[in-house]
This record gives C-alpha cells, sequence and structure tokens, in this order.
C-alpha cells in the first residue's frame, strides 16, 4: 500500500509515476555510469520482458498514472511496434489519467523527420533529448554519438512535432571556456527551448573518462570553474525568463518536469526494467542491473528485485537532500506532521547558522536556500541530516 510521504508543490504539478528504463545505446559516452549494453541483439526480447513485467507489477500502483517516463539508456532506440508494444501492455493493466505527461528520452542522431513522426504519434509528449553541448570538442570528449550539427538540426526538426522540449547540457568539462559555456546557452536560448537540465560534468569510478584523467591524456575536472559555469547559468536562465526550480532544472511557466517533480517532493513510482528503481512510499527496490539476468529472471516469473524498507530518519533526510534543491524548499509543518516535532526542532537548530550567513532563510513555514547557498545545497542539506534521533 502506498502511504509515503507526500507534499504537493505549490505549483500543483506531480503525481503517481511509471518509470521504464531501455537499456540500450549506440556507443558509450567517456563520463556515463548508467546501465546500458552497446549490443542491441536482445532489445525485441527485452522488450517483451518490459511488459511482462508491467503485467507482473501491475498491483503496485494504486491509482492512475499521472507520468510515464522512457528514460536510459537511449529510449530513442525503440521502434514504433516496440513502443506500442508497451503503450498496449500499459492501457491493459494500468489506469492511466487523462492528460498524463509522457517524456521518452532521445538522441540527436535519432530523431530523424521519420522518428520525430513516429514519436509524435505515438503518446510522447515531451522530449528529453542529450544534446549536452552545441560544440564539436565537447561532444568529441564525452564520446556522444552526434556532432554539433545534429544537436542543433535535431531541435530545429523537433519544434514541428514537440511543443515541450527538454535538452540536457553539461558544464564544467576540462578545456571549457566560460566564454565557451555562455555560447552553449546562448544557442539553447535562441532555439527557444521551454525546459533545460543543465548537470556539472562528474567523474563517475571505472569510466573512461576517470581512466583517461589518470593516465593524464584529460586534464582533471575543476570544481572552481564548475561553480564559475554554474553561475553564469543562474544569471543568463533567469535573464531569460527561466525559474531555477530544482538546483539542475529551469523550466518556462508551465514547462516544469511533473515526473522529475513527484520524485523530489516524495510521490510514489515505479520503475521498469534493468536497474530501474522504484518508491512506494515506505520501501526503495531496484531490478538488477544485467539484462540477460533480467531477461531470465522475468521470463521464469520471478521479479530481479532487491529492496530496503526506510527508517523515519531515511525519509526525513531523503526529503531534506531533494527539498533544498528546490524552489519548494522543505517545509517546517511537514517535518513535525510527518517525522515529529523533535525533527522539526533539530531541523531548525541546525539550519541556524546558515540562515545568519544568508546561506538558507525562512519564508512562512518553509527553509529555503539564498541565491548565495545554492551551489552548496547538497552541503546544506547534509549539515541538516540525522544520523539517527532517538
Ligand atoms: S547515451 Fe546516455 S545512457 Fe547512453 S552512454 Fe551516453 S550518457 Fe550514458
Amino acid at each position: 500500500m502506498f502511504s509515503g510521504f507526500e507534499e504537493t508543490p505549490p505549483s500543483g504539478v506531480g503525481g503517481l509515476g511509471l518509470y521504464i528504463h531501455i537499456p540500450f545505446c549506440k556507443q558509450a559516452c567517456h563520463y556515463c555510469d548508467f546501465h546500458f549494453s552497446t549490443s542491441l541483439k536482445k532489445k525485441s526480447t527485452l522488450v517483451d520482458a518490459l511488459c511482462q513485467e508491467l503485467i507482473l507489477r501491475k498491483d503496485e500502483i494504486p491509482g492512475s498514472l499521472q507520468t510515464i517516463y522512457f528514460g536510459g539508456g537511449t529510449p530513442s532506440l525503440l521502434e514504433a511496434e516496440e513502443l506500442a508494444q508497451i503503450f498496449k501492455t500499459i492501457d491493459a493493466h494500468f489506469e492511466v489519467s487523462a492528460n498524463p505527461e509522457i517524456t521518452l528520452e532521445a538522441n540527436p542522431d535519432d530523431l530523424t523527420g521519420a522518428k520525430l513522426k513516429m514519436l509524435a504519434a505515438s503518446r510522447t509528449n515531451r522530449l528529453s533529448i542529450g544534446v549536452q553541448s552545441f560544440f564539436e570538442e565537447d561532444l568529441k570528449l564525452m564520446n556522444r554519438a552526434h556532432n554539433a550539427t545534429e544537436a542543433v538540426q535535431c531541435l530545429e526538426l523537433a519544434k514541428q512535432y514537440f511543443d515541450n522540449i527538454s535538452i540536457d547540457l553539461i558544464y564544467g568539462m576540462p578545456d571549457m571556456s566560460d566564454a565557451r559555456w555562455q555560447k552553449n546557452l546562448d544557442k539553447a536560448l535562441a532555439l527557444e527551448i521551454p525546459h533545460i537540465s543543465s548537470y556539472a560534468l562528474t567523474v563517475e569510478p571505472n569510466t573512461a573518462l576517470q581512466k583517461f584523467i589518470e593516465k593524464g591524456v584529460v586534464k582533471p575536472v575543476d570544481d572552481a570553474v564548475a561553480q564559475r559555469h554554474f553561475e553564469i547559468l543562474i544569471e543568463r536562465m533567469q535573464k531569460a525568463g527561466f525559474e531555477n526550480y530544482e538546483f539542475s532544472n529551469f523550466g518556462k511557466p508551465g514547462y516544469y518536469s511533473q515526473n522529475n517533480t513527484a520524485y523530489w517532493t516524495g510521490k510514489s513510482y515505479l520503475g521498469i526494467g534493468p536497474s530501474a528503481h522504484s518508491y512506494d512510499g515506505a520501501t526503495r527496490s531496484w531490478n538488477i542491473n544485467n539484462n540477460p539476468k533480467y531477461i531470465k529472471a522475468i521470463q521464469s516469473g520471478e521479479l530481479p528485485i532487491e529492496r530496503e524498507t526506510l527508517s523515519m530518519t531515511d525519509k526525513y533526510n531523503e526529503y531534506v537532500m531533494t527539498g533544498l534543491r528546490t524552489i519548494w524548499g522543505i517545509s517546517l509543518i511537514k517535518i513535525e506532521e510527518s517525522f515529529g516535532l523533535k525533527y522539526k526542532e533539530y531541523a531548525l537548530q541546525q539550519a541556524q547558522k546558515h540562515i545568519q550567513a544568508h546561506l538558507l532563510f525562512v519564508d512562512q513555514d518553509r527553509i529555503l536556500v539564498t541565491q548565495k547557498g545554492k551551489f552548496l545545497s547538497d552541503g546544506l542539506a547534509s549539515d541538516l541530516f540525522l544520523i539517527n534521533l532517538s
């Protein structure tokens, strides 16, 4: 039963969500540690398994789906028939709200006119496109499958089919000057994309990028550069009328990601596919991150899942962590109602020194991060974390 802590942000967006992981990519980006395979041989068998998992877990969502999100990997590698097969299974076994947000992550090199036409004819109504950069040197360093020309062309084309488009951009790359980062933002703004997700390049363990840096082939990532790029990002986006509604996310009014907002505000979601995570308000679970083992388990009617039950303290810490990254901050009333008076008093007490340093502020019952504190929001959140409160 879903009984988790919930919070509706002022805009009223968000609700029960379905996430479907498509674990295939054409090639491995140097910085990526997501789960995917570059062999597409088992794609249709895996789609069959996804549909089988949907059926096995149909009772885990107790209401109508507000959002459906195809993530990966590279969901734009799906063919029309595969996407139709998944939607048919969803319709047969889940209740879907009248106007759901249906997002599909896509890579620029897949977005031909024919593919966009197919996606627009499916029920997809939002594209999240992995542009990452409009510059050839950045795309080469990242080993992206697309080039700078395709990055622009796909957006011009996508706008003919979709109104609700988001792009990902990465900053803080070795050798990325402030000027080049600004030009990246200028290009995105000139193309009038209504939503941008922007992340600092992080060096994940066991990625090609980490090995190149260790060998001295690529310069290390510099935190000071990432902070400068973040400040440029905030300034440019605010000037252009975007709301920085979550640390890494910027949307024009009406274009916030409903799927991600639901996640940040503690709503329940069901994750289908290898490596997908789920949350039901009490437990967090995750599927095995191995395609053959996933397929084998599902074919024999088993769910290849591990679960952990979240303690009250875990839930409080997650609320603080995700909440402080958003424009909704954390609500002291909610903390008291959901976790108890001791938690509220602890949060306020821990926040005091940061309030005095103008990194946090209190507005009505909410603690929020100031403009000055934004880049430090993860560290500020961890200062409000509890190890254990008895
Ligand atoms: S396309 Fe996305 S999921 Fe695939 S390797 Fe690149 S960053 Fe990772």
